[in-house]
């Protein structure tokens, strides 16, 4: 348990550090106005200072995650965006590293197989929503369906749609289904945040080339993902779109630098710490029936031999 004033201080530093990188209304937003090697006003030397907020910020996620299951109203879906090699992985790992792995649950969507593409997009997606009182992590999500379908359009030609619903409106259409969706999740009780892991050119470069290096990377590297580093520019105007078109209060978008791993962690961990703690988490209130049957509880352990 964190004392309460080291509580009090650590909610307003989350509170900054999500403010910093979330987007609640697209209109307007540009790609270039959040630097991925940004770190707000935290310097290089301060890392060992972040680690110990992380931690703490772990600690706190994980009492949250206690009560929001307890509470058993909300349920918490963190969507997780980006290039490959931005760190999603590494970030959900370490961000949820203290919470109970019953309380959470990651999906990774990778392509579609056959059946979910003989569906609608979303289909897979609804199969994998969080249940109340539980954490649940898309690493990718159905968002890919304006971004890598929309770089590669022959992957549309493989979905199967009549061809009177393919008009060049699709990826606008896409994020308004989408929008639609997410406004029908938080208005049942499924808070919605999206990270986009936000990760320049020159550091993923500088990853995969780490990949090839390191022995113990080398299980990483994928020549596919190479390949689809030449489309980067069209990646980006696709990513900057789509966050114009899904941002919103009530399921912001959180560009979050990216080209920092340790700085990452932390920008993720406080905007999810900042979202629950605004959701006024408690335990469940006790009523007399309850109250009577602790009692009747403790009376029948105490008489035991
Ligand atoms: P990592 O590379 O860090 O292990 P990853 O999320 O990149 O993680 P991969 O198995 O490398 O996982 O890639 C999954 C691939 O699936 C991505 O290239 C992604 O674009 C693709 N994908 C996900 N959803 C869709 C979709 N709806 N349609 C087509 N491709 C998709
Ligand atoms: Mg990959």
């Amino acid at each position: 348990m964190i004392a309460a004033k080291d509580r009090d201080t650590l909610l307003s530093q989350c509170h900054k550090l999500a403010k910093a990188y979330q987007v609640v209304d697209g209109e307007g937003f540009r790609l270039a106005s959040v630097d991925p090697n940004d770190t707000l006003h935290l310097q290089r030397d301060d890392k060992a200072m972040a680690m110990q907020r992380l931690s703490e910020g772990t600690s706190l996620l994980a009492e949250f995650q206690e009560r929001l299951y307890a509470q058993d109203r909300w349920g918490v879906l963190l969507i997780f965006q980006a290039m490959d090699a931005a760190g999603k992985d590494g970030t959900i790992k370490h961000v949820m590293s203290g919470v109970n792995p019953q309380g959470c649950h990651v999906t990774s969507f990778k392509a579609p197989t056959a059946t979910e593409l003989d569906h609608d997009y979303l289909w897979r997606c609804q199969q994998a929503l969080p249940e109340r009182g539980r954490i649940g992590i898309f690493n990718r999500s159905y968002y890919e369906e304006t971004l890598v379908v929309r770089v590669h359009p022959e992957l549309l030609q493989k979905q199967q749609l009549p061809p009177s619903l393919l008009g060049d409106d699709i990826w606008k259409r896409r994020c308004s289904e989408i929008r639609h969706f997410e406004d029908y999740l938080s208005n049942n009780g499924i808070i919605v945040l999206k990270f986009f892991l936000h990760l320049s050119r020159k550091e993923q470069k500088r990853r995969f080339l780490e990949r090839l290096d390191n022995p113990d990377k080398n299980w990483k590297f994928s020549l596919g993902d190479i390949h689809e580093r030449a489309h980067w520019d069209a990646y980006m105007k696709a990513y900057e779109e789509m966050i114009q078109r899904t941002a919103r209060p009530s399921a912001p978008w959180h560009v979050v630098p990216a080209d920092n791993k340790w700085f990452t962690r932390i920008a993720v961990a406080a905007s999810i710490i900042d979202a629950m703690a605004r959701l006024d988490l408690r335990l469940p209130h006790l009523g007399e029936e309850a109250r009577r049957q602790l009692e009747e509880g403790r009376r029948l352990l105490l008489a035991e031999d």
